[in-house]
């Protein structure tokens, strides 16, 4: 018998169960800005989430370290969780901020709707009019005069038929690497940080040990990412949530890919932990709670809008007239296919000679409304990691305090254009930066922090496009300035030109401004 190559699916009607002005896809911190800044704007919102809490990889994915550029909401989101002991330096307590986010919508009047899947678009003359979910009571409809998508995935643009992007191009278009991260518990802190002057070095040099001796079966990566010391937890028997496990050759939008990159990835957690136990000071007597309920994929689709933000804008540092928000992370791709990082992109120059292109981290570049509204399809705004970008741009926008910028300007932008009476297109962006700025975003001066200065550090070598790249000393720091606003603005500056013993009074410095303990933030990695 012939092999069935398609079912027909009944139709059947579908009921309506709720109508609002802004529906937003996704509670992330994408979708947490954008339904905050939707009803703080008088839309009645509703988030519908397919897991069980708000904060998408950051609570979900076990990220509890948030980089980049604070704005507006994203103030009052530290102020929240700094209140109940949640947030130190960059590090989260990632079950209290599940609890911190929804009170703040909460407050707003927001609906939230969890267990709740979103499977297909509903879109009607060329717009999008609301969204069909399945979740415990079946499949229904809502309807929304606005729809931010938010799910990271880009699922609401895509089913409503939005072109997008997926992957790096020059690499067969796989994806980023994707990340489980663990959590782990009793680690002596003391003692860890009696591990040496130079924590990363220690974990570069116990990782390649590793492998050599065959403890560590593979080179899963060369260094770990970053490790996180939950705030308010007794040092003695430290809490940490740990970044090494990868996947490569990734396809995120494949679930029968991603199931394999979950089994994988468990399973290096578990040798992850033995490592750590036997060659980490501090970690003899840790355990492995437990891996995150949401793997870390950081970057699937791509959703393409009215421009499309590349990766040269970001080494250009280029400002925009219809700039909503900005961002000064450098490129930061998890290799494809093998260990490492691509932090450049390569042009060609005017003498056909390859030329390798950094971002300074600390040089801030804007991004403008045109980015996150979809082509082809009206009333629907994109905010988050699936944003209008190549796939360099994605790398280096991807961080968790962009996307919230960027949902507060989605959310925004839908309730003015209901309250205005036109598409989000047709939205006079003059009007949608003013009242961004009056949220506390700053779109109107310089930033009084990050350097603003473009440069690009070129050197000609033809054969190492793509390649990965190790971390370096004094790739990028992280300082903290003290004022109100300043508090908690993040802001990388490029050391590589300047001397070591430079970077490490630098460092110390600001840590201590920070209130960092020695081990704060910069364990394994500058950048994420
Ligand atoms: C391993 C890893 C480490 C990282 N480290 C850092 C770091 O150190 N610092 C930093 O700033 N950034 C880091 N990032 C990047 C950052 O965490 C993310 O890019 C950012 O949090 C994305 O936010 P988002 O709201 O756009 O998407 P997400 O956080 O992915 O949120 C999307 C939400 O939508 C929901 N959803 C998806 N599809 C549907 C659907 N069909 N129906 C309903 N709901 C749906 C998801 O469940 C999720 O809650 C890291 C990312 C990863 C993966």
């Amino acid at each position: 018998m012939e092999k069935r190559q398609v079912v027909v699916e009944k139709s059947h009607e579908v009921p309506v169960v709720k109508e609002v002005d802004v529906l937003v896809a996704g509670g992330g911190y994408a979708g947490f800005g954008a339904a905050m800044a939707a009803a703080r704007n008088g839309a009645d919102t509703l988030v519908v989430e397919q897991l069980s809490a708000l904060g998408g990889l950051v609570t979900m994915g076990y990220v509890g370290l948030t980089f980049s550029y604070i704005e507006g909401i994203g103030y009052e989101l530290f102020d929240e969780l700094k209140k109940v002991n949640a947030v130190k330096g960059r590090f989260l307590d990632v079950e209290k901020t599940k609890v911190v986010l929804e009170q703040m919508l909460l407050k707003e009047k927001v609906g939230i709707l969890y267990n709740t899947t979103i499977v297909d678009s509903i879109v009607e003359d060329g717009a999008i009019k609301g969204v069909i979910i399945h979740n415990k009571s079946g499949r229904q409809a809502i309807l929304a005069k606005r729809v931010v998508d938010a799910s990271g995935d880009g699922d609401v643009s895509a089913y409503a038929g939005v072109p997008f992007e997926s992957g790096c191009p020059q690499l067969d278009n796989y994806n980023q690497a994707s990340s489980l991260v663990c959590r782990i518990g009793n680690v002596d802190l003391a003692r860890y940080k009696d591990g040496g002057d130079d924590l990363t070095a220690l974990w570069l040099k116990q990782v390649q040990e590793a492998v050599d001796a065959g403890e560590l079966p593979y080179m899963i990566d060369k260094r770990v990412n970053w490790l996180v010391i939950v705030p308010g937890r007794d040092p003695k028997h430290q809490e940490i949530l740990l970044c090494y496990a990868h996947s490569r050759k990734c396809r995120c939008l494949d679930a029968w890919d991603l199931t394999r990159q979950l089994i994988e990835q468990r399973l290096q957690n578990q040798w992850m932990i033995a490592f750590c136990r036997k060659r980490i000071p501090g970690f003899e007597n840790a355990w492995l709670v437990d891996t995150a309920p949401l793997l870390g994929v950081r970057d699937s689709r791509r959703i393409m809008c009215e421009y499309k933000v590349t990766g040269q804008d970001l080494v250009d540092g280029r400002r925009f007239d219809d700039a909503v928000m900005r961002g000064m992370h450098a490129f930061d791709a998890h290799h494809p296919t093998e260990p490492g990082h691509i932090k450049h992109i390569v042009n060609e120059n005017g003498k056909g000679e390859k030329e390798k292109c950094y971002v300074n981290p600390g040089n801030w570049r804007e991004i403008p409304y045109r980015a996150i509204v979809p082509l082809k399809i009206d009333d629907l705004l994109v905010a988050g990691r699936n944003f209008s970008s190549d796939f360099m741009a994605q790398s280096g926008n991807r961080l968790v305090l962009e996307c919230l910028n960027m949902g507060q300007a989605a959310g925004t932008a839908a309730a003015l254009s209901i309250k205005d009476g036109v598409t989000p297109r047709k939205l006079k962006v003059k009007s949608l930066q003013a009242r961004l700025i009056e949220m506390g975003v700053n779109l109107a001066t310089a930033p009084e922090y990050g350097t603003g200065n473009v440069s690009t550090k070129c050197e000609v070598k033809r054969e190492d496009l793509l390649m990965p790249e190790e971390n370096k000393t004094g790739q990028a720091s992280t300082v903290l300035r003290g004022d109100r606003r300043g508090n908690y603005k993040f802001f990388t500056e490029n050391d590589e030109a300047r001397k070591i013993e430079e970077f490490a009074r630098r460092k110390a410095q600001t840590q201590e401004a920070a209130g960092y303990t020695n081990t704060g933030g910069d364990v394994g990695t500058n950048l994420e």
